[in-house]
């Protein structure tokens, strides 16, 4: 039995063989995954080496798993073999202010370590709706982003060093705790957004900023989420960069109102986020304000303190769950657009809804153009949500915008690769497989 060869390599606690042990890490927020055959959660960098030599030996597919919270299925063991889970793994090791850098083990999860850096007057931006749950490891695999990213950038610009295993047991140091560093390839970029499919990520040096002294957020109601969509133009005319820049059209608006008991309002919602010295931050605040009415914004809400921009943000982080609370299956598409294509993409998402008599409700980083193009099918419906998305992506790429602006491609999107990159991308993805993984047991029978 495989478990008991895995007693050589690791405590027989930190493996987990029982039906509903292993249920608990079959699947993540899109999908049950089939249930591997067995789990792991090694606690040093040294065991995941083990454990991969041992499955590398005996070509035994691994899944690795942060917290499970992705939403394409990539942490799924949809080949069965081990689920590698990195949810031990989840010391920060230092926070340092005189190099502002961070060093983490991949399970910590994201607020974790937000939160300790804030202690020492340090951000981590990176941002996901997710981070009270996530890890910063599965963060790294999905090269995660989230509302702050318009000003911030995502994960990637923020990965100084990387502690790495690679299918065969070999541990790699990569990059270090400089804040520049031009030497040889860009491997930790090559890791970055790999889904887990070209090594395991068991640590990371991370690049801190100082902490903004002042967070203020406004938030709107329109007319039409075209309006709105209109409005984020107006802001980065008004020479405005927001820390963030989110819009919800009106169906996800109406969902929201009805799930927390509110009257009734047609429209779409804005919200924006400022960071800086207090005099800026209040400063462009009144700047937005001005522009957000001059284009017919209402229900203008000022957040003048930290409790309430987060309640503000309250509001926004909602709007997922209000969807997901319609009863209905939710799809949710985190499509990118260039940025100039926004007002026509939630117009193409209205048209494409009514064309098929299916209920769409788009919100997001509109700073972005990354959009969430939400599909709410009941069960008469989802046969056709795979037609419904061929027409939703073609339109996408025809824009020059990509299928996932953060989520990855997985599983849920493992139809779409072929159309999203070319022949030659794709073969190119090939090599680098076969070169760091050429059993091809690292997350087998996703995308690649
Ligand atoms: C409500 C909700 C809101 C969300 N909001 C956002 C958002 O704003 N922005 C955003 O970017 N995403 C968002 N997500 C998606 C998700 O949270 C992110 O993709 C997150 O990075 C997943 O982290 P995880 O630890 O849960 O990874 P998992 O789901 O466990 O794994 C995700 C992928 O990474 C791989 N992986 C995990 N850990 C490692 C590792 N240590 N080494 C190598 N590979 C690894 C897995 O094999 C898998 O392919 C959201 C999800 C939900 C459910």
């Amino acid at each position: 039995m495989m478990h008991h060869e895995l007693e050589k390599y690791l405590p027989a606690n930190r493996i987990m063989t029982k039906l509903s042990e292993r249920e608990a890490f079959a699947g993540d927020k899109w999908m049950k995954g089939p249930t591997p055959d067995v789990v792991v959660r090694p606690r040093t960098t040294a065991e995941v080496a083990a454990v991969m030599c041992f499955a590398h030996e005996r070509a035994i597919p691994v899944t690795t798993r942060g917290a499970g919270w992705g939403y394409v299925g990539g942490a799924v063991s949809n080949s069965g073999g081990i689920c590698l889970s990195l949810d031990a793994m989840h010391s920060i090791r230092e926070v340092s202010r005189e190099d502002f850098v961070a060093v983490v083990e991949a399970g910590v999860v994201t607020a974790d370590l937000q939160r300790a850096a804030r202690e020492m007057g340090l951000f981590y931006p990176p941002d996901p709706a997710s981070s009270a749950y996530c890890t910063l490891g599965g963060n790294i695999a999905t090269n995660a982003g989230g509302a702050r990213c318009l000003k911030y950038g995502v994960t990637r610009n923020y990965v100084l060093g990387l502690e790495v295993v690679t299918a065969d047991g070999t541990i790699f140091h990569l990059g270090g705790r400089t804040h520049k560093n031009k030497t040889g390839f860009d491997l930790l970029g090559l890791f970055v957004g790999s889904e887990g499919m070209l090594g395991i990520v068991t640590g990371a040096t991370l690049k801190l900023l100082p902490a903004p002294p002042a967070r203020r957020a406004i938030a709107a109601v329109f007319a039409a989420i075209s309006q709105a969509a209109n409005a984020v133009g107006a802001i980065f005319d008004a020479g405005v960069l927001p820390a963030a820049l989110e819009i919800a059209d009106e169906a996800t608006f109406a969902h929201f109102l009805a799930q927390h008991g509110l009257p009734p309002q047609r429209g779409a919602h804005v919200l924006i986020e400022v960071d800086g010295q207090i005099e800026s931050a209040r400063a462009e605040i009144a700047e937005i304000k001005a522009v957000l009415r001059a284009v017919g914004a209402w229900d203008i809400e000022v957040a003048d303190s930290e409790i309430e921009v987060e309640s503000l943000w309250e509001t926004r982080r909602q709007f997922s769950a209000s969807l997901s609370a319609s009863g209905k299956r939710k799809l949710n598409e985190d499509i990118v657009v260039p940025r100039g294509k926004l007002v026509e993409l939630v117009e193409f998402a209205r048209v494409l809804g009514e064309k098929h008599g299916v209920e769409v409700a788009c919100f997001g980083h509109a700073g972005d153009g990354n959009i969430h193009v939400n599909l709410l099918l009941d069960s008469a419906q989802l046969e056709r949500a795979e037609a419904i998305l061929d027409e939703l992506f073609a339109q996408i790429l025809t824009w020059g915008g990509a299928i996932t602006g953060e989520h990855g491609i997985g599983l849920a999107k493992k139809r779409w690769w072929p159309s999203a990159a070319s022949p030659e991308v794709r073969a190119l993805h090939q090599t680098v497989k076969a070169a760091l993984d050429p059993k091809g047991i690292l997350n087998p029978g996703k995308w690649l």
